[in-house]
């Protein structure tokens, strides 16, 4: 059995032409940078994720770095995070000469933990920048409170969670829209990937739209006149007019990945040794990734017995952060993250696309319990 982490050529097979047709439009009106399959695109997701204001750009790590350069933060600053995501989040934040601040993670959903979150809020905090991991929502509700209780910003790292519901003062809204500011990347494994590299940001507020757009563009608004410093970010045509259709199925994809997710839970019921990805009742889980806690074995002789099988996995993520290079440098010895670490041990995601076959599945929770009886 062929199986893979990502099926994203059994994905394009499946609307090929549509795909192509789309591609080959764009070539032939030669609408490579901006253009109207950009603004197709961005009018369709505003419409799609009921908000104001998408800008479409580069990447999901430009997206980050947008939505902080748009809140002209002293340096200095403090900026809330968790060590537990992919290093993008943090990166952003040292390069713009801000300083992250680590709160660790919830054991069950691997999100900000806000029970620790108002011990971590000093003179400095600006901003709460948190990571809708693995597709499910963060506690919005807390986020939200502290925040506004200590008047300071939300960015909402949703790369991995567009189209994750929350239900949010009793409305059911889309991950990315409850803080100021939202990202999303479309790298090709993320749930609405594109053929390369794209992102966007997203906000209802005028005037950080304005911003964004502002320092995505060269800090221009008007060709050859500069109002400020930016950045080159943009989303170019051939990535729009993918996205653009496969818009139009995310939905679907969804609905399959938690399909996906469903039968990985049936077939774990009974499984020793691990826990299975935490549900939360008020928001929904797009399953970006599919990840279990292994305990009492070695996690990574699981998946080597796994590998051997022909099942691959992956492990997100195997080192935290805070322990690393340079970044070991904002923290101080009396910080501990022992969630972090201890996720850091025992996670494993498993298989999931759009493209699983209830045959695949079996077989991978086969070799997996079988690993794990080992
Ligand atoms: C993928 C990802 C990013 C960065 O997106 P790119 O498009 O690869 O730059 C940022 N944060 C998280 C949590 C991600 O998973």
């Amino acid at each position: 059995m062929n199986i893979k982490m990502v099926d994203l050529k059994g994905q394009y097979k499946s609307i090929k032409e549509e795909l192509d047709l789309a591609m080959a439009k764009v070539i032939a009106d030669t609408a490579f940078i901006k253009g109207k399959y950009v603004q197709e695109f961005k009018e369709n997701l505003e419409d799609y994720l009921g908000v104001k204001h998408i800008i479409p750009c580069g990447n999901g790590t430009d997206a980050l770095q947008l939505a902080l350069m748009a809140m002209d933060y002293e340096r200095g600053s403090e900026v809330i995070t968790t060590p537990f995501t992919f290093v993008a989040t943090v990166e952003v934040i040292c390069l713009l000469g801000l300083k992250p601040k680590f709160v660790d993670v919830d054991p069950e959903t691997f999100n900000i933990d806000v029970t620790k979150l108002e011990a971590a809020i000093s003179e400095k905090t600006k901003c709460i920048l948190p990571v809708h991991l693995f597709g499910q929502a963060c506690d919005m509700t807390s986020v939200m409170r502290i925040a506004d209780k200590h008047s300071i910003d939300v960015i909402e790292d949703t790369a991995q969670a567009i189209s994750a519901k929350y239900n949010y003062r009793g409305k059911d809204v889309f991950c990315g829209t409850i803080g100021n500011i939202g990202t999303l990347s479309f790298f090709p494994s993320k749930n609405l990937g594109c053929y390369g590299d794209g992102g966007a940001v997203m906000t209802n507020d005028d005037a950080l739209a304005h911003k964004i757009n502002l320092y995505a563009n060269h800090g221009s608004l008007k060709k050859y006149y500069y109002e400020t410093i930016g950045i080159n970010s943009r989303l170019d045509g051939l990535q729009a007019a993918i996205l653009n259709t496969k818009l139009k199925y995310l939905d679907e994809y969804v609905d399959s990945r938690n399909h996906a997710a469903q039968v990985y839970d049936s077939l774990l019921e009974q499984a020793p040794d691990v826990i299975r990805p935490a549900r939360r009742t008020d928001r929904s889980h797009v399953f970006h990734q599919y990840t279990l806690r292994i305990q009492n074995k070695d996690r990574d002789e699981v998946q080597a017995a796994l590998k051997a099988q022909g099942i691959p996995t992956a492990v997100y993520y195997p080192e935290p952060l805070y322990k690393q290079g340079i970044y070991q440098e904002y923290v101080t010895e009396e910080e501990v993250f022992p969630v972090t670490d201890q996720l850091c041990q025992q996670v494993l995601s498993l298989p999931m696309h759009t493209e699983l076959t209830q045959e695949m599945q079996e077989f991978i929770v086969e070799k997996l319990i079988s690993a794990l009886r080992n």
